[in-house]
């Protein structure tokens, strides 16, 4: 879907959400998970409604509203709905990605997924996805069932943990701090 804006020549805005869901079960929810229930309170029950077709109805509320209002962005504004994230998108988004159809988008700007939330209020994540694969080799003196060694691999191991996890709590205090 594309809502062209007033200057074309911009690069443009991409608003993209996935379709796909993981698979339910159904005897661990609390509604049948193909029922699409809605309770009084106004909460959807329904496989994938948060994850994460409540973002793809978020942009098409947006827009309409934006549009009841006769808004024209500057920039055009793209949305995309794409197929098997959660297992990659290598048949989905990874394809799009190289085709010459997304070139023509000139996207300069992309919002993906994010979290819902339960009011007007959204907590904004960069590189969600940013993989960061390590391998850890933890050495030291091995255990024994009858008595404890300073410098053990797991203690080892245990500091490199510890050094991740300041850095990730130092990354999210900047999300909490908006
Ligand atoms: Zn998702």
């Amino acid at each position: 879907i594309t809502w062209q804006g007033s200057n074309p020549s911009l690069p443009s805005l991409l608003l993209n959400s996935h379709l796909d869901s993981v698979p339910a079960e159904p005897s661990k929810w609390t509604h049948p998970p193909f029922s699409a229930t809605l309770t009084p309170e106004g909460k959807i029950f329904a496989r994938g409604a948060q994850d994460d077709k409540c973002i793809a109805i978020q942009y098409l509320e947006a827009i309409r509203n934006l549009k009841a209002r006769n808004f024209v962005p500057t920039r055009t504004v793209h949305i995309s709905f794409v197929p098997d994230e959660e297992i990659g998108g290598i048949d989905g988004a990874d394809k799009f990605v190289k085709s010459k159809e997304f070139k023509d988008l000139d996207v300069g700007f992309v919002l993906d997924e994010g979290l819902a939330s339960v009011n007007d209020e959204f907590r904004v994540f960069y590189a969600d996805r940013s993989p960061w694969n390590l391998i850890i080799k933890a050495k030291g003196v091995p255990g024994h069932g009858s008595r404890m060694y300073d410098n053990g691999a797991m203690e080892n191991l245990m500091n490199s943990i510890e050094v991740i996890n300041r850095f990730r709590d130092s990354q999210f205090d900047i999300v909490k701090a908006g």
